[in-house]
């Protein structure tokens, strides 16, 4: 794998490939890579000539309490899984190179932010659809992979490349899990060994939901009361959110119908986690 680490060595780059008349499938992420990552790096394998991968703890989206300074990396650790995964190109740029000149745009999402993350991390997608757009017109892909474990970010991108006429496909992968249910994550490594047991239960509400569906339950409020439950009685977890939404336009409904989005958020000491399910009623 060939890592770089500037701008306009990586735009060098992607111009001669295009040249050559290569297809780039693009996966951005932040690094301390896991199986999600690397399934995301095997569909864009599948789809284009040449994978970029993007590495970038982007200090825009994470609010002034958040976790920007303690989040995991591990560069060497990710050139070797990625190189091992299939990723010709790891575009690994620094705080100061993708921020050299102080923004003096601000990106505002106005869609699709008031719920979930949107509205418990102010200004999170500002950062994420800004990074977005720099990354897009960097490596100017015909695919980008964004993984369903992050359902708002999906439902958001889905928007941006719309209404930017980015000429970007963008390819919904599915979640990824540890054996007992637990989505992976990087932030994982930052649970407590009886946290870490008691994290399947967020799994587990999800698939309460479920069977609660296919029960014939179609009253929101009572599904969400009865995982919030469920995540109180079997964790010291403290709740964000669990809510209920349709996918990918994140409305709230009366009644359980087409394609719904149920995602929940919960704080344990050191790290906040997330999960959802989309499924088709
Ligand atoms: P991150 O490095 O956490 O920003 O994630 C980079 C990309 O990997 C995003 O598109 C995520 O949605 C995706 N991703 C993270 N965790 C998983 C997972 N467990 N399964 C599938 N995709 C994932």
């Amino acid at each position: 794998v060939q890592i770089i680490t500037t701008i306009k060595e990586m735009q060098q780059r992607i111009s001669l490939l295009k040249q050559e008349g290569k297809s780039i499938g693009f996966v951005p992420t932040m690094g301390f890579l896991h199986e999600g990552h690397l399934t995301l790096i095997k569909h864009a394998r599948e789809k284009s000539d040449i994978v970029v991968m993007s590495i970038f703890v982007n200090p825009l989206q994470f609010g002034p309490n958040e976790d920007f300074d303690q989040y995991p990396r591990d560069i060497e650790r990710d050139e070797r899984l990625a190189g091992s995964a299939g990723v010709d190109v790891l575009f690994y740029p620094n705080v100061d190179e993708m921020y050299k000149n102080e923004m003096t745009f601000h990106v505002t999402v106005k869609d699709k932010v008031d719920v979930l993350c949107g509205s418990k991390r102010p200004g999170h997608f500002d950062g994420v659809a800004t990074v977005l757009i720099k990354l897009f017109n960097i490596v100017t892909p015909s695919y980008a992979f964004f993984g369903m474990k992050d359902a708002q970010q999906v439902a958001v991108v889905t928007s941006l490349v719309e209404q930017f006429n980015f000429p970007i496909e963008i390819i919904r992968i599915p979640t990824v899990r540890e054996e007992d249910g637990l989505a992976k994550s990087s932030r994982n490594v930052y649970l407590t060994e009886d946290e870490r047991k008691e994290a399947v239960a967020i799994y587990r509400s999800l698939q309460l939901a479920k069977e609660l569906i296919s029960n014939g339950e179609r009253n929101p409020a009572m599904i969400q009361e009865r995982m919030s439950d469920y995540i109180h009685s079997n964790t010291k977890a403290e709740i964000d959110y669990v809510e209920i939404y349709t996918f990918p336009d994140l409305k709230p409904l009366s009644s359980l119908t087409g394609l719904v989005l149920i995602a929940v958020a919960v704080r344990f000491t050191k790290v906040r986690l997330i999960d959802n399910m989309t499924i088709e009623i």
